[in-house]
């Protein structure tokens, strides 16, 4: 890894996409009635409902939804598109909840099974680290042995080693078992880690809110509600969020509706979140291995419904991680206006079979963005916008 980086400036602000003209240049146009009324409601500016959304998944017309997509994701974020430079660091793959939908849990005693020392979590986070990295994304399994202590002593670590880098860490079902573990409350648990140095939260974990499916894919998690509440936490602690969905198992249209509509309604009372982001679901090595794979349409249409369902969210990210380089460089005219990062050693879904690289080169990001027609713009967690001047920078990952 070449570690060069100019020094780093971020803005104190969000970014603010100038105005653009569409590159929707051609008319709208469909044969189906339903997305003809989705149209009508998209251009007055009105929200969708369950119905326009079980209307977008049902048609197949993909061509005239994304064009609504992408008019939306034009009118919020004109033609930008962030990325960020992170560094992923899981400290255990020690997990009691053994989920079915995952592939990278382990018993304390199974072959493959790790938990790192307090000094090899900050080595981890040494290694390959240069000043380009703006983000460190922390999470792991559910270790039944560590306490909150170790978490504290983990983020007070790394925030003393790297004072610059933002520590956006721990799923809202890593919050509920640290605080049942630790005997507090799911507020206290959080009101200490952030002192302790977090900063955000990714806001994995919420797969599919129906009790139905998570009693299939994931029944030892907390339930929808219970994520929803400690996502409100998280933000009236002040700090912002993530939402993710993971699709294209067990759900059906109905499940991906009402996970949507539930996080628009907690945005809509806390603002607290930041972006969408629509996990494909890898069955490789899981106990669901005989599912299919998502396929490139669903991939595409579920980037596309998102940005239109969740009219309050700012940005929808086309995680590359997951939906491959190709195709999330394609949902940047589908609705996505964020490629996630240059990630560096991705850990949990090439356990479970992802088989892009596990990372990638910041000016391979650029070119995908590029080549898709928009303005690559580098962010930090919270999008303000990171400037290193003249001098060139390089991850090689
Ligand atoms: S998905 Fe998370 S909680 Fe479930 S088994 Fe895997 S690591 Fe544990």
């Amino acid at each position: 890894m070449s570690n060069a980086a100019a020094p780093l400036q971020i803005a104190e602000s969000e970014i603010k996409a100038q105005p653009f003209v569409s590159a929707n240049t051609h008319p709208f146009e469909t044969n189906d009635p339903r997305i003809k009324r989705v149209h009508e409601k998209v251009m007055a500016g009105e929200r969708l409902s369950t119905e326009d959304g079980l209307a977008l998944y049902g048609s197949h017309d993909i061509l005239a939804v994304g064009w609504l997509a992408n008019h939306v994701r034009e009118r919020l974020n004109g033609n930008l598109c962030y990325f960020n430079v992170n560094r992923h660091i899981n400290p255990t793959n020690v997990c009691v909840a053994a989920c079915r939908l995952c592939a990278f849990g382990r018993k304390k005693d199974q072959l493959g099974a790790y938990t790192m020392a307090l000094e090899e979590a900050w080595q981890t986070a040494a290694s390959g680290y240069s000043e380009a990295v703006t983000e460190f994304h922390i999470v792991g399994g559910l270790h039944p042995d560590l306490t909150l202590e170790y978490y504290e002593d983990l983020v007070r670590g790394l925030k003393q080693r790297f004072p610059q880098v933002h520590l956006k860490a721990f799923t809202m079902v890593e919050w509920s078992f640290l605080a049942k573990r630790s005997k507090l409350s799911t507020k206290e648990t959080i009101k200490r880690l952030k002192d302790a140095g977090v900063d955000s939260c990714p806001g994995g974990g919420a797969e599919i809110f129906s009790d139905r499916v998570r009693h299939i894919i994931c029944d030892h998690k907390i339930d929808g509600g219970e994520w929803l509440e400690i996502a409100r936490e998280v933000h009236e602690a002040g700090m912002r969020s993530n939402a993710t969905m993971l699709y294209g198992h067990v759900e059906n249209d109905e499940d991906r509706v009402d996970h949507m509509m539930k996080l628009r309604a907690l945005q809509d009372e806390t603002g607290g979140f930041q972006t969408f982001i629509p996990l494909a679901f890898h069955p490789d090595n899981t106990p669901l291995q005989h599912l299919p794979k998502t396929t490139g349409l669903l991939d595409i249409k579920q980037v596309a419904v998102g940005r239109l369902m969740l009219d309050n969210f700012q940005h929808i990210k086309a995680y590359w991680q997951m939906l491959t380089p190709k195709i999330a460089q394609i949902a940047l005219r589908f609705g996505a206006d964020d490629l996630d990062g240059t990630v560096i050693e991705e850990k949990i879904y090439h356990d479970a079979g992802a088989t892009t690289p596990q990372g990638m080169a910041r000016r391979e990001l650029e070119r995908l963005i590029r080549e898709a027609g928009r303005e690559p713009v580098e962010r930090d967690t919270l999008y303000r916008p990171v400037s290193r001047g003249e001098a060139t920078l390089a991850i090689n990952v």
